[in-house]
């Protein structure tokens, strides 16, 4: 699937651009598109008022580009949690599915939803869903991949990306979960979690979208 102008908006909120400036290499990670997509779509969000770009530090979501993202976010999430606690899906394969959903979604359908599920606040992957009207603000976290040898962490949010998700799933690892990080290797090699029910490797790349709270 060809990622349009919302799943750039919502990636490059995912990874702290409403705070920050993303790079575009982070963002290219997130799609597992080439650098040059990614450039020509940032160029037509910066003419369309929805990001702003500085080179060599990558972009940021305008106040309108945080609107639209946060909207957009809350639908996909809202659908996520409904398609995970009411139909029985895993979180690897709730993507596709929301993503479809969040753009036939009315706003009175996105309401009957989020009263139908009781207002939740969290998606399956550890997103936070706003209120109506409200923007996303997701909590400050470093991710996994920032974090020394010896540290204790539980795995907070991971990016809701479908690669990741079915890497994590096929690894055993969850959200929630608690683990000491036993070794880093050299290089941006693997880094190793281990708790009392296992040892894990995650790659570099994958650590680096995994948010976690140090412990
Ligand atoms: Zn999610």
């Amino acid at each position: 699937m060809t990622p349009n102008r919302e799943d750039y908006l919502k990636l490059i909120l995912e990874l702290g651009g409403d705070k920050e400036k993303v790079s575009n290499k982070k963002i290219v990670a997130g799609l597992s598109i080439s650098g040059a997509s990614v450039s020509e779509m940032i160029n037509k969000l910066v003419k369309e008022g929805l990001v702003e770009h500085s080179p060599y530090q990558g972009v940021q979501l305008t106040p309108a580009g945080l609107e639209k993202a946060s909207t957009l976010v809350r639908k996909h999430r809202l659908w996520e949690v409904f398609l995970v606690d009411h139909l029985g899906y895993s979180w690897n394969e709730v993507h596709d599915e929301a993503e479809v959903l969040e753009h036939v979604t009315s706003t009175q359908l996105e309401q009957k939803l989020d009263t139908y599920l009781n207002h939740p606040t969290f998606c399956p992957h550890g997103g936070m869903i706003p209120q109506e009207d409200q923007i996303v603000h997701e909590k400050d976290r470093q991710t996994l991949a920032s974090y020394p040898e010896g540290t204790n962490i539980r795995i907070a949010r991971v990016l809701d990306e479908k690669d990741l998700l079915d890497y994590l799933m096929d690894l055993g690892v969850k959200i929630h979960e608690e683990y000491t990080i036993t070794n880093i290797a050299a290089y941006e090699g693997p880094i190793t979690l281990q708790n009392d029910q296992k040892e894990v490797s995650i790659s570099y790349k994958a650590a680096s979208t995994i948010f976690v709270d140090s412990l």
